[in-house]
């Protein structure tokens, strides 16, 4: 579901045509779309109703400031990953008591940092790591609120590079040494253990691994209650997918429900950390095409964006539908590889891929591009990473400015030296 569609041929983002969005700010640009974003926050928070929860919106997917403060302005937390995260969230005007911490390597840095500014929850991935959270927590005279992440060891049927729940991984602490690390981080004077974490995966398009995941959560729950420690919070990550082509994942009610029928009677707060789910489909990326040519059996559309500005394709081999900005739906379709302008192979937005012929100069939009697009983009062969353009109804602006020239030197220097 979202508000990208087509008006008398146009595609428009809500009332806007991305025509005129793209003649106002050129391209290539990401655009989202307000009423999209907020009725995905909202359809999700609310699956979950009265149960006590905290939706906790990955910062990774898409960490645009507008973006993080409208999530705010609905009561929405952050799952940060690193300090440039929880800078972003504080800025947003994210409430620190709704952010939670994840990833393997914090740095002391980082601890002391979000100790200071009162986050409700680590999420520790290692022994290590606890014992330095402990050691900062101690300096700084506080107590570090802590949740173990465990890993569940739970087959997500996911990309093998977005899977974080198996036993291979490195994420998380095994489910059999659990138990043991909850008893030492008992020992530890400056750890207040307030929870137990898992994050099972990414773009999941059932609800039956969520579920497995949480049925162990809850055995280590109900053993660790019964040694006196007291956990408050379950948190299940993120990773609910979206449709990209022909995926039928659960919608946030059906995993809402699943998820509460476990949790009854359990007397937790949940906390949820999804990403791709809010804000995937509530973005496109807008490319013009540069050039066509035909290889040795193959057809190529050339386009202003390239793997540095969207590297789903090229690092998952993900699946991007692309549509043209002006409708050409009755057109005889050629088979196509719409390639960037990066001096790599793997620098493609689509291969395969049935197309009306598109003309250099034509706008293509490619669909789905809200999560992990221009979080993820580059400025790989001195690229500028590309403007953000956020709609509301009929009106639009440029959420972040398309990079200068200047912005890309921008910390570098000649030693006097290297002349002579
Ligand atoms: C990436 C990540 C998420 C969000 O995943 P989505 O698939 O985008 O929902 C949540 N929690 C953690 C710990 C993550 O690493």
């Amino acid at each position: 579901m979202h508000y990208f569609e087509y008006k008398d041929n146009e595609l428009c983002c809500e009332e806007v045509p991305v025509r005129k969005i793209a003649e106002s700010v050129g391209t290539p640009f990401y655009l989202y779309s307000y009423r999209t974003l907020a009725r995905h926050f909202s359809v999700f928070d609310k699956a979950f109703g009265e149960f006590p929860h905290i939706v906790c919106f990955s910062v990774k997917a898409n960490s645009n400031l507008a973006v993080l403060s409208l999530f705010a302005s609905m009561g929405g937390g952050a799952d940060i990953v690193s300090c440039g995260e929880l800078f972003r969230a504080l800025k947003a005007g994210m409430d620190p008591k709704k952010i939670v911490f994840s990833g393997v390597g914090k740095t002391e840095e980082e601890i002391q940092w979000a100790l200071k500014e009162g986050i409700l929850i680590f999420n520790i991935e290692s022994e290590e790591e606890l014992r330095k959270i402990d050691s900062v927590a101690g300096r700084m005279k506080t107590k570090a609120a802590v949740a173990l992440r465990v890993n569940p060891d739970v087959d997500p049927k996911t990309h093998p590079y977005i899977a974080t729940g198996l036993k291979k991984s490195k994420f998380g602490i095994a489910f059999e040494k659990a138990y043991q690390q909850y008893q030492e981080a008992r020992s530890l004077q400056h750890i207040e253990i307030l929870g137990v974490d898992c994050h099972i995966g990414s773009q999941l398009t059932e609800v039956s691994p969520f579920v497995d995941a949480l049925k162990k959560l809850k055995e280590l729950v109900l053993r660790l209650r019964k040694e006196g420690i007291d956990i408050r919070y379950l948190d299940l990550g993120g990773g609910l997918g979206i449709t990209y082509d022909e995926e039928k994942p659960p919608d946030p009610a059906e995993y809402a429900q699943a998820l509460i029928e476990e949790m009854k009677d359990l007397h937790c707060t949940l906390i949820l950390e999804p990403g791709r789910v809010i804000v995937g489909n509530a973005g496109v990326l807008v490319t013009r095409v540069l050039y066509n040519k035909d290889g040795d059996g193959r057809h190529f559309v050339i386009v202003d964006a390239g793997m540095n500005d969207l590297i789903r394709p090229s690092l998952y081999g993900a699946f991007q539908e692309i549509v043209p900005v002006r409708c050409k739906e009755k057109e005889k379709k050629v088979v196509t590889d719409v390639v960037g302008p990066i001096c790599e192979s793997g620098d493609f937005l689509a291969k395969d891929r049935a197309l009306p012929e598109l003309k250099a100069g034509e706008l293509l939009a490619v669909m789905s591009a809200g999560a992990y697009g221009f979080a993820m983009s580059s400025n790989y062969n001195s690229r500028r990473r590309v403007a953000e353009v956020l709609v509301r109804d009929d009106r639009f602006e440029v959420v972040r400015a398309r990079e200068t020239y200047e912005d890309l030197i921008r910390g570098e220097s000649i030693p006097e030296w290297i002349k002579t």
